[in-house]
């Protein structure tokens, strides 16, 4: 019978004790603040942003809310930010994305200052990461090692192959399954022989962005399943990269979409907020 990662509970557990640490940084009376920035009315950019205020607001950060006009230029939404940069009542910046096609988002990411860079997607932080030494972490492949590690699954030795690449999940992944020891291998749309080299894996972390795409052809029997995907199925209910009911049986351990990764991403965002106020110092 295959574990069922349950990241709604891991998240919550996560989340009780950002709040006792909020509700210690209070008693030193020291606030912690989050600008939320959002452009245009993207309707799933309006619900993760909802979701990000509420968190704030149930462990006790106080977030501060703009939310642009799609029309806002560039220039409008870097000058918000290097004015956010200056503010030293605001610890952490986060834009949310995807922008508007007229802004370069990787232009507005690098211009909000790397010690407020909550989202761990500045040059400076991915780079510190690389390195090893203290910066922000990207929010869902940190959340995937909370996962991992508060369940009870060992990373040290393990092979451990993630499927896909991008900046946000796949490369910050590998370099933090690689902190922790794992040989680590990264597959994407050019790998060849994809079904054996994930069945490798003694751990699969899947972010390919494709409804159901691996079953259990790919997995090796035993292996441990981190699926990052989340999508609509056919009846219109949530699902991941990975297709769930296939490859249950056939697994030690797998997170569920929903309630796997997506609850830790958020939960991780806010562990960054409570961590600024120490990388303050140690920047
Ligand atoms: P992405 O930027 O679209 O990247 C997908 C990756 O998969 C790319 O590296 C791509 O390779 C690779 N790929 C595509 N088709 C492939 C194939 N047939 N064989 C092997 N590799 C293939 O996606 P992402 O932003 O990492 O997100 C992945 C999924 O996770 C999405 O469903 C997204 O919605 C979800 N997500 C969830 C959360 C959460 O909090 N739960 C957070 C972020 C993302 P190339 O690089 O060669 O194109």
């Amino acid at each position: 019978m295959a574990l069922i990662i349950d990241g709604k509970k891991i998240s919550q557990d996560i989340k009780e004790e950002l709040k006792e640490k909020v509700a210690a940084y209070q008693s030193e009376e020291i606030q912690i603040t989050l600008a939320v920035i959002q452009v245009g009315e993207d309707p799933a950019s309006s619900v993760y942003v909802g979701n990000k205020k509420k968190a704030c607001e149930y462990i006790g950060i106080r977030s501060l809310a703009y939310e642009l006009p799609e029309k806002t230029t560039e220039e409008e939404l870097l000058n918000l930010v290097k004015e956010l940069n200056e503010r030293t009542d605001v610890n952490g910046i986060l834009v949310q994305l995807p922008l508007p096609a007229h802004i370069d988002e990787d232009l507005v990411i690098q211009t909000i200052s790397p010690e407020k860079d909550v989202d761990g997607f500045h040059p400076q932080s991915v780079g510190a990461l690389s390195i090893g030494q203290k910066g922000f972490l990207s929010c869902t492949p940190a959340g995937i090692i909370q996962l991992l590690k508060r369940s009870g699954i060992e990373i040290d030795g393990k092979e451990c192959v993630i499927i896909g690449r991008s900046n946000i999940v796949g490369k910050p992944m590998a370099l933090l399954l690689l902190r922790e020891n794992g040989t680590v291998t990264v597959c994407h749309s050019r790998t060849k022989n994809l079904k054996e080299v994930a069945k490798r894996a003694d751990i699969l972390v899947v972010a390919i962005g494709k409804r159901k795409f691996i079953n259990k052809e790919y997995i090796k029997e035993g292996a441990v399943v981190i699926d990052v995907g989340m999508h609509r199925d056919e009846n219109n209910k949530l699902c991941g990269d990975v297709d769930f009911l296939d490859v249950v049986d056939h697994v030690s351990a797998i997170t569920p979409v929903p309630g796997g990764v997506g609850p830790m991403t958020i939960a991780m965002l806010m562990n960054n907020c409570v961590e600024s106020i120490q990388l303050r110092k140690d920047f």
